[in-house]
């Protein structure tokens, strides 16, 4: 059964449509759990009834046509219940409603059970038999493991189905779902990026010149055959000749004319190359995957193979798009912080990542930027957006798809309010930060996510509270040496010059692997990151250290930040080591001074020990974006679980109470360099903790600086007080609404999260 499951989910996954994948489904399952009849029904949420999209058994002109009111019949009380129902005469039962439009006799054998997806029932799987029947546990199992995983492929369909034709079949009002990235909106053009000889991830893009596209597909086909050639040649010793048949094989797949003539075909009809060649891939690699015979099936990997082998030829001639249209929204399964960096600047309006959430550090980039981000968009089509025309909603997470009209107009409108708050927000540029009652908060700035300075918030910061120092480390393929680190350190601690800058050392491991030192690991993000790395490998640590320390002489304004600290002898030995780093320099001959030394507090165990902390460094740092994911056991990244993930959590704001609790104690400084310093609303929350300043992205420095000029100490922590009286994060965001509101701030409630 398994594998039969296997088989029917990896087809559907791959059906072009809703219609295809339905079809698929009805009789695949009729077949495997031989019944006379098996359809699906989906719920119109508009219309509140069940409408049958597919069957195998039924009259076929039935389908679109048929519709069950909401709570009526059967299927109307597998979805009310949300779990199967399984009777043996369903005629019976007080619930059954006989319907003559799908040609049906009196069906006695029922099973139907709800396809789910986020807790939300999108319609019933249903099988049924003529005689009376009680379909086994394992027949039960087996079809509501397959609707379970159905659901996604459901959603991802229609999205798909959505997006057929250059004409979109689309209602007007249409978006497709995802998490708020980055507030703002924008309306572009999709520009589809994706990880090279990624075959599945290869867009549709129209052929501009398909003579010139079949030539470079003949030469790639040519260069491949040329490859597979010299390998067999090099094992003609060692390899018994029945195993190189294989090679064999492989050629006449090259020289096929459903391979070659399939994908120039598809070229001229207007696909480009690499399009063309995926889609005459899958195609053949389907016809494989639907076969009973297990060697068989095996050998859609080497056809996949082979498509990527091709692949891989044309993409030495195209490289990373070149042309980005003025209004670029960068479109991806998986979009990189490197991929966001490498679009011209002034050309980047918007980011749309099928994968990834909010805390993701490609959204923390975007907000930097201040370019409207949408994440976790699981069901986009992707390979179907090139060049479509999109408006991007980054407050509420959504994408509208070759918008109608009315939808573009409003949009329009949204973005000029956008503007206007922009402006508003530009007259307090030169005003001091301080609240109403003459409290000083110095907000500093976080950078170090692309490689050139972001110029956004460089005026207006009292310095910078936190500088990532990954991406120098990310974008090469060996670790960077002592001078070239020197030179990037210098350049920042230069800019602020003589204001603070706080350097962070590498924090990698979790979603920032590097490609030259691979950790392969099942949980990263609870695996070899940060300092620990640094600790394990001390060479590296100290030649950071060393460029560090170097790169502030003569200027004085540096602080040092250790990352992911949850033991106090990951301290202790960094300490040793810091002063290692400086005592050798010393005795080059180089005039270091030692620094301010922080920890960042972003793991619960080190919320437990912050006095033993403390008492060993010169101030902490508090990183809410881990702090969250650790408490509440929430991946940042996934975006499954983004609704859970909220720093306005009950339990997250009592952390950091006892944290600030704890450090005022031993009368050190704490900041919080964490996304939620840059939340306008929670600021103020942070305010009332008695948070002694804040470091944010410099899109957020502006909107921070707002609230803080509106506000009073005495009324933020009153805030606080109202805001621990609740149980729920959605609670106090609804009280932090209602507060900004009445301060006449609502504006900026609209990024709130
Ligand atoms: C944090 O975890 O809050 C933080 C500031 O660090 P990063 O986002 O780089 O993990
Ligand atoms: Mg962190």
């Amino acid at each position: 059964m398994l594998d039969t499951l296997h088989r029917i989910v990896k087809a559907v996954n791959a059906a072009p449509d809703l219609e295809h994948a339905l079809a698929i489904i009805v009789t695949q399952v009729k077949r495997a759990v031989d019944a006379d009849v098996c359809s699906v029904y989906l719920t119109d949420f508009e219309r509140r009834d069940h409408v049958l999209k597919a069957t195998e058994g039924l009259l076929q002109d039935a389908v679109d046509k048929v519709r069950l009111p909401y709570h009526r019949g059967l299927i109307g009380l597998v979805c009310e219940r949300a779990e199967p129902v399984n009777l043996a005469d369903a005629p019976s039962h007080s619930r059954y409603l006989f319907t003559h439009e799908t040609g049906e006799t009196q069906y006695k054998g029922f099973l139907g059970v709800p396809i789910i997806q986020n807790r939300k029932v999108l319609g019933v799987l249903v099988v049924r038999q003529i005689d009376k029947r009680t379909f086994a546990d394992g027949e039960v199992t087996f079809l509501f493991t397959l609707a379970a995983q159905l659901a996604g492929a459901i959603t991802h369909a229609q999205a798909s189905g959505n997006l057929t034709t250059q004409n979109d079949l689309s209602p007007p009002k249409r978006f497709l779902r995802g998490q708020p990235g980055a507030p703002g909106v924008a309306l572009g053009t999709a520009v589809v990026v994706y990880p090279p000889a990624d075959l599945e991830a290869v867009p549709d893009k129209p052929a501009q010149y398909p003579e010139q596209e079949e030539e470079d597909f003949r030469t790639a086909v040519a260069g491949v055959v040329a490859d597979l050639m010299a390998i067999e040649d090099r094992f003609e010793e060692s390899l018994p000749a029945e195993d190189r048949a294989l090679f064999d094989a492989w050629l006449m797949m090259l020289g096929s004319d459903s391979l070659i003539g399939n994908t120039v075909r598809r070229i001229h009809e207007g696909n480009w190359a690499s399009g063309a060649l995926r889609e005459t891939i899958e195609e053949h690699a389907k016809v494989f995957d639907a076969m009973e015979d297990i060697y068989l099936r095996e050998r859609a990997s080497d056809v996949r193979d082979l498509g990527r082998r091709i692949l891989m030829h044309l993409q030495q001639k195209v490289s990373t798009p070149s042309d980005y249209p003025k209004n670029t929204i960068l479109v991806g399964d998986e979009v990189s912080a490197m991929q966001l960096a490498e679009v011209p600047h002034g050309y980047l309006t918007g980011v749309v990542s099928a994968h990834g959430a909010s805390f993701s550090h490609v959204a923390i980039l975007a907000r930097a930027m201040e370019v409207p981000a949408v994440m976790g968009l699981s069901n986009m089509p992707v390979s179907r957006m090139e060049g479509r025309s999109l408006i991007l909603d980054g407050y509420l997470g959504r994408v509208y798809v070759s918008p109608a009209p009315s939808v573009v107009q409003e949009y329009r409108r949204l973005a000029d309010e956008d503007r206007e708050l922009h402006q508003e927000l530009e007259a307090d540029r030169d005003l001091p930060c301080e609240t109403t009652d003459g409290t000083k908060v110095p907000l500093y700035l976080n950078t170090g996510l692309i490689s050139e300075l972001n110029t956004l918030g460089i005026e207006e910061s009292e310095g910078v509270g936190l500088y990532r120092t990954e991406l120098p480390f990310m974008v090469r393929d060996s670790f960077p040496g002592e001078s070239v680190q020197v030179t990037n350190y210098r350049k920042v601690l230069k800019t602020f010059h003589p204001r603070p800058v706080t350097i962070r050392t590498l924090d990698i491991g979790g979603d920032k692997p590097l490609p030259y030192f691979p950790v392969n690991e099942s949980n990263p993000f609870l695996g070899w990151r940060g300092i620990r790395i640094s600790l394990d490998h001390p060479e590296i640590f100290l030649t950071q250290l060393r460029a560090i320390l170097r790169a502030a002489i003569g200027l004085n304004n540096l602080r040092l930040l250790l990352p992911m600290i949850s033991h106090v002898q990951e301290v202790d030995d960094a300490l040793m080591l810091i002063q290692r780093a400086h005592d050798e320099l010393i005795e080059e001959g180089f005039e270091v001074t030692m620094p301010k030394i922080g920890v960042m507090i972003e793991v619960p165990a080190a919320v437990y020990q912050v006095e033993a902390l403390a008492r060993r460094i010169d101030f902490l740092s508090v990183g809410t974006n881990d702090l969250t994911q650790y408490l509440l056991a929430v991946d940042r990244n996934n975006a499954h679980v983004a609704e859970i993930y909220n720093d306005l959590h009950p339990a997250v704001l009592r952390a950091l109470i006892q944290i600030v609790r704890s450090a005022k104690a031993l009368q050190k400084e704490v900041s919080v360099c964490g996304e939620m310093a840059g939340n306008p609303a929670a600021a103020v929350l942070l305010l009332g903790m008695g948070v002694d300043s804040l470091s944010m992205n410099g899109g957020s420095l502006l909107r921070v600086k707002w609230v803080i000029r509106s506000v009073s100490c005495g009324s933020a922590k009153e805030l606080l007080q109202a805001a621990l009286r609740y149980e729920r994060a959605s609670e106090v965001k609804a009280l932090l609404s209602n507060a900004l509101e009445e301060m006449g701030l609502g504006g900026l409630m609209r990024a709130g999260r």
